[in-house]
């Protein structure tokens, strides 16, 4: 059964064609790379499954149903983009104490998504003078604060280290292990091919290739 489902998205922003038929689904247990150039709908097709812009046609299902009709959205679909809004003037544990009042989970839980995400040793550091790559990590964290059963991560690979690639990869391979359908975005299919299970390949607003690693690996 999909987790997430796009089926026939269409979007126009004045003159440009953004999504154009979008369809593909990403199942739990998986790691689903959404790879494309620059421009070809990836973080506007993460936006209309967040129900942060409106599809002009087509839909986009979590677990079968909008996410505006999800019950607690926060606690069934992490999302990072552009590497998560930030407050520059708190430390970045005071920020996650913050986010996690304000969506009412535990703040017990900010401790454990520190330790997750690797930021054990700068937790107490203004986050506002945190490298890109120490910004995607905390916004990774932000995501993890319910403990979502899908997370959808909008280009965390850029900015990172080589340190903080081969984290990252292990980060995600270790959420597809625990059962959860993790859809990340590159514009880089060297970041992905050897991280996803399932590569959904995309240009000018719609799927180019749909295709398992496994399947991508004997075809060549
Ligand atoms: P990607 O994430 O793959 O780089 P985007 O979804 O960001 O692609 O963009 C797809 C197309 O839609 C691009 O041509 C982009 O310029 C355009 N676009 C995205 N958001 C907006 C917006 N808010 N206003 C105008 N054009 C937009
Ligand atoms: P219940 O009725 O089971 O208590 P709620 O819908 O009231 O569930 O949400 C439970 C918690 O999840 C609330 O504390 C709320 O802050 C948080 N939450 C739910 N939806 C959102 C949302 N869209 N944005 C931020 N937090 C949310």
């Amino acid at each position: 059964e999909a987790t997430i489902e796009v089926a026939g998205l269409r979007k126009r922003f004045g003159a440009t064609t953004a999504l154009d038929g979008m369809s593909f689904t990403v199942g739990a247990g998986q790691v689903t790379g959404f790879v494309g150039p620059n421009g070809a709908g990836k973080s506007t097709t993460m936006r209309v499954v967040l129900g942060l812009d409106a599809a002009d046609a087509g839909h986009a299902h979590v677990g079968g149903r909008p996410y505006r009709e999800l019950r607690k959205p926060l606690a069934h679909v992490g999302s990072l983009l552009d590497a998560g809004a930030l407050q520059p003037s708190r430390s970045a544990r005071n920020h996650l104490l913050w986010l996690a009042h304000s969506q009412g989970f535990p703040a017990t839980r900010v401790d454990e998504v520190i330790e997750i995400s690797g930021l054990a040793s700068v937790a107490r550091r203004r986050a506002g003078g945190f490298s890109l790559g120490m910004r995607q990590r905390l916004g990774i964290a932000a995501a993890l604060l319910g403990d979502p059963p899908v997370l959808m991560l909008d280009e965390p690979f850029n900015g990172m280290d080589p340190e903080g690639i081969v984290w990252m990869r292990t980060f995600l391979r270790q959420k597809a292990r625990e059962g959860r359908a993790v859809l990340v975005s590159s514009h880089l299919m060297s970041e992905l091919q050897d991280t996803a299970d399932h590569l959904v390949v995309v240009g000018r607003g719609r799927v180019i290739a749909d295709t398992t690693v496994a399947d991508l690996i004997t075809a060549a």
